[in-house]
């Protein structure tokens, strides 16, 4: 391993809260060197955010920092445990087998936020692993994620992804690579559960207290914070949830570990968006049961907030039977807060400002009718705008009942219009369009993924030359994503 305190320039530094205060939970390990690091692609958006230079971190002092080969001041790599249900079936023992926490980094407004790296190398929770991570999936990572950081919704972001110089192999040689991502923390429902089997009490707890404090300070002022804490979490999942299905999106993985405590979406691998309507959408072809299908995500996420809630249990009363009374008590707020979410989103969406009785069926008879016309989600919510400035759209009697309803409210039509394409998405992740962008990247054809890169930074302007990202796809039944690691 290469060592040099000269190469990181002062605008680098880290600090290590998480592997200072866990031991228990982060173990210290460093990454494997590469052979010829260099930068696919850097985010200067979120670099700049970060106070970094993104032309230092290109460069090849850069490049060595940000793979984990050059010590970076204040850093304590550490790959990090964590337990986990994976579809259904508890592991009791996954962490981070390819990728490592290099520390903590304070944001441009203060906020504490971890610089992380996948596919940096082999550590003691690889398991069979190889440790690594092909260059496909580490971009379809960085395209995703700062997609639906276009489209407002909370996630984990790539600062960049640095293709290694080796290659990997899957059922073939891939060029492997490192995905440099950046997260409010990398806690987890699965770290609680990791921190529970320990059974050590104060250790729970003081998980609890960090969660609180970097997350959702709040909790520390109510009578019991463990509780406050579990409830903001149930709060932020269900929140985010809503925000998944209301622009189409599959996760395609919600085990436990893969499920925050921050409330930010965390590990994009076979995540797809929906094109035509239907709740029993799957696209991960490892998702066989369609158990993570588009909309069983709801009751999924409530059912992994379960398995926090039992293993934060000993924190919430020293009376067992009281402690499941409250978790149940909290639990149950998850349904209702993810229905006012969606509720919510859908009302601007559809233009609308007040509150009226009748809302939610407008809105859900709209997703039923998009279901039973094999619509697509996006174009169809997108084209209603246009319905207002005059378009015809194929939508039967519903068009009217919803036309009467904007017209209520007697607001200027061509306002209402224009408002709802702020809310609306024109152009989103189109799974043909991704694909190919992939594909050709791999192949070492940068352009489309470029492009695409471009585009989906702005996913509300209505503009030309992007129905490949405007429209659904040629219908392509049994279009797979592949978890690819
Ligand atoms: P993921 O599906 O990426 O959330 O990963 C699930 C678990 O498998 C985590 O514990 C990962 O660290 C581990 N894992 C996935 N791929 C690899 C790999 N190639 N080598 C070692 N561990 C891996
Ligand atoms: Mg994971």
């Amino acid at each position: 391993m290469r060592h040099h305190d000269d190469v990181v320039n002062a605008s680098l530094r880290l600090e290590s809260t998480y592997a200072t205060a866990f031991p228990a939970l982060a173990h210290p390990w460093s990454a494997d060197p590469n052979p010829a690091p260099h930068a696919i692609v850097i985010n200067n958006e979120l670099a700049a955010e970060l106070s970094l230079d993104a032309e230092w971190l290109a460069s090849p002092d850069g490049m060595a920092a940000l793979t984990g080969v050059a010590a970076i001041p204040g850093s304590m790599p550490v790959a990090l445990a964590y337990a986990g249900h994976q579809f259904g079936s508890y592991s009791p023992r996954l962490g981070d087998g390819r990728a490592l926490l290099l520390g903590e980094l304070i944001d441009s407004t203060g906020r504490r936020l971890d610089l992380h790296l996948k596919g940096s190398g082999r550590t003691p929770f690889a398991r069979g692993g190889d440790g690594r991570a092909a260059l496909g999936p580490m971009l379809r990572e960085h395209l995703i994620g700062e997609a639906m950081h276009a489209l407002g919704i909370r996630t984990t972001r790539s600062l960049g992804v640095i293709a290694t110089g080796e290659s990997v192999r899957r059922e073939t040689l891939l060029p492997g690579a490192i995905l440099v991502r950046v997260a409010a923390s990398h806690l987890r429902v699965g770290t609680f559960q990791y921190a529970a089997a320990l059974g050590d009490r104060e250790l729970l707890s003081a998980l609890a207290r960090y969660a609180i404090e970097r997350h959702h300070p709040h909790a520390a002022d109510d009578v019991c914070p463990p509780l406050a804490l579990f409830a903001e979490v149930v709060k932020a999942q269900a929140e985010l949830i809503a925000e998944w299905l209301l622009v189409g999106f599959i996760h395609g993985v919600m085990n436990t570990d893969n499920m925050t405590i921050s409330g930010e979406t965390i590990d994009y691998g076979p995540c797809a968006f929906m094109e035509a309507v239907d709740p029993l959408t799957v696209f991960s072809s490892i998702d066989e049961g369609g158990r993570y299908a588009f909309g069983r995500q709801p009751s999924i996420g409530q059912w992994n907030l379960a398995r926090l809630a039992e293993a934060m249990l000993p924190l919430f009363d020293d009376d067992a039977n009281r402690a499941g009374e409250v978790a149940t008590e909290v639990l149950g707020t998850f349904g209702p807060t993810f229905s006012r979410h969606w509720h919510v989103g859908m009302r601007r969406r559809l233009g609308l400002v007040e509150h009226r009785d009748g809302d939610e069926v407008l809105a859900e008879d709209l997703i039923a009718l998009m279901n039973a016309q094999h619509l697509d989600l996006i174009s169809t919510m997108r084209s209603l705008s246009g319905h207002l400035r005059g378009d015809t759209v194929d939508l039967g009697s519903w068009t009217e009942r919803w036309e009467s309803r904007v017209t209520a409210e007697g607001r200027e039509l061509a306002t209402v219009a224009a408002e709802m394409d702020l809310v609306n998405p024109f152009v989103v992740p189109r799974n043909l369009a991704v694909q190919h962008a992939l594909d050709t990247a791999v192949a070492g054809d940068l352009s489309s993924f470029q492009r695409l890169t471009h585009e989906l930074a702005d996913p509300y302007t209505r503009r030309d030359g992007v129905d490949d990202l405007a429209l659904p796809g040629p219908a392509a039944p049994g279009f797979r994503t592949f978890c690819g690691t």
